[in-house]
């Protein structure tokens, strides 16, 4: 799986499926993206998968343990997540993600801070998702 930021100079591999995705509706990637809301492919985290430089953008988390996202020094995208909750996880900006990434959320995530309303069936969460992804 292939990402990349607009102008292509910070780009991720990953060979292994998302772990999960996830439609985060809370103010930090609302900020980030300027979306209403956005769309987190978390991935497991592998050697030399970031290549390109990035500026952080650090913020406390809901769960008060640091995250940051990590934008091109370049075109400023924002691109991915560091959540250090979600130990060896990388979260990954979907619209970011290339062809034939397809999405497929399994939930809404910080519901309690959404600013659109939501559509579809899936499970939602006022905060965080009730099972963390790689954490156990
Ligand atoms: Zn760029
Ligand atoms: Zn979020």
């Amino acid at each position: 799986m292939q990402v990349r930021c607009g102008c292509g100079q910070l780009s991720l591999t990953f060979n292994q499926a998302p772990v999960t995705q996830l439609i985060c509706h809370c103010d930090h990637c609302r900020e980030v993206t300027m979306q209403p809301s956005t769309l987190v492919a978390f991935f497991k985290a592998e050697p030399q998968g970031v290549v390109g430089r990035v500026i952080n953008k650090p913020y406390m988390g809901g769960s008060g343990r640091p995250k940051a996202y990590a934008a091109c020094e370049q075109c400023g995208d924002y691109v991915y997540a560091d959540v250090s909750v979600l130990k060896g996880l990388i979260g990954v900006i979907g619209d970011k993600i290339l062809p034939p990434f397809q999405p497929q959320p399994a939930a809404h995530v910080w519901t309690s801070q959404r600013v659109v309303e939501i559509a579809d069936t899936l499970p939602q969460f006022p905060k965080g998702p009730a099972v963390r992804p790689g954490v156990n």
